[in-house]
């Protein structure tokens, strides 16, 4: 099932839809910011590798996902317009 991401589309490193072959990847992936992630949007589509199939994958680079992170709560913000209390509230953390 194709969960509404609210990423941009950024080519090569995510798609903000599916394809073929592509794992869902939920930006904050912890045990209850995992819903959240997906309530929200705050999805991307992964090629396997880039996902949790080599070293450069999000799940294995801290730089990756940290990256990935910081671009979603800014568009979180954004999206929604709400302030980084609000989303602390809801995530339990800040990476700006
Ligand atoms: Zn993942």
């Amino acid at each position: 099932m194709e969960i509404k991401s609210i990423m941009p589309d950024n080519p090569p490193i995510w798609r903000n839809f599916r394809f073929p072959n592509s794992h869902r990847h939920e930006i904050f992936f912890g045990t209850s910011n995992r819903k959240l992630s997906i309530k929200d949007g705050l999805i991307i589509y992964l090629t396997p590798e880039m996902h949790n199939g080599s070293k450069e994958g999000i799940h294995q680079n801290h730089d990756f996902d940290m990256y990935a992170k910081r671009f979603a709560e800014r568009v979180w913000l954004d999206y929604y317009g709400k302030t980084i209390d609000d989303f602390i509230e809801r995530y339990g953390i800040n990476v700006l």
